[in-house]
């Protein structure tokens, strides 16, 4: 058997303190998952089942890239957020046993479409176009347990330029790691390679050609990400 395209590349995130590099399997993302961020999104921040989107694998950045400033959007958004590295498959995973099943944490900045996510929401329509385009995910080092231990407090932070723009708390999140992992296991089966991305705080905005994008979380360092001009065709 031959394979008439491919196989392709492997996309993968850096390990942090390695020249190692982790396999990513597939991308899930917590919608809203702090209250204040909800509410600045028009919505009741009451503690709803957590809902999940997904980004391509292949859309991962790291820390350091420059990404060019995306097609089909006027509002392109930052949403600094805590990712969860999974390194053991399961599903229909308790609470109890669901940090057994994490290999280590990370930064990530989920990039939003934000008015075609507008837009997709007020017609009812999905949401892939607003939220998994090209190089939307930027995810930085993961730091393994095993090193860095659990993460589930600290600070979170996003800056613009020099501006705080988001300041948080891991511990204000909606739903904690252990309670993420076991509601998506029933979903989904997870599988080493998987990675989370687990919500924002307040204080969402836009990024313009130019702008200087640094993420922090307490214990994690920080992420760092440049957006130029837009490809020209
Ligand atoms: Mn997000």
């Amino acid at each position: 058997m031959a394979f008439v395209i491919g196989p392709h590349p492997v996309a993968s995130v850096a390990v942090a303190g390695s020249g190692d590099r982790f396999a990513v399997r597939r991308i899930f993302c917590v919608g809203r998952n702090y209250a204040a961020h909800a509410r600045e999104m028009g919505k009741d921040p009451d503690r709803e089942p957590p809902f999940f989107f997904t980004k391509p694998a292949d859309a991962v950045v790291d820390d350091g890239e420059a990404i060019a400033y995306p097609p089909l959007t006027q509002n392109l958004h930052h949403e600094a957020e805590l990712v969860i590295a999974i390194g053991t498959d399961g599903r229909d995973i308790d609470e109890s046993d669901a940090l057994d099943h994490v290999w280590g944490y990370g930064i990530g900045n989920d990039l939003t479409r934000r008015d075609l996510q507008s837009a997709a929401r007020d017609q009812g329509r999905p949401w892939d176009m607003s939220k998994g385009f090209d190089r939307s995910a930027v995810i930085g080092p993961l730091h393994p347990v095993s090193r860095s231990g659990h993460v589930s407090k600290g600070s979170i932070r996003l800056s613009v330029n020099g501006t705080l723009r988001q300041d948080g708390d891991l511990s204000d999140m909606i739903w904690a790691v252990p309670e993420i992992i076991s509601v998506l296991s029933r979903s989904v089966t997870l599988k080493a390679g998987d990675l989370i991305m687990t919500g924002t705080p307040a204080g969402v905005g836009p990024l313009v050609p130019g702008d200087v994008c640094v993420v922090s979380i307490e214990g994690l360092g920080e992420i760092a990400t440049t957006i130029t001009g837009r490809e020209s065709a």
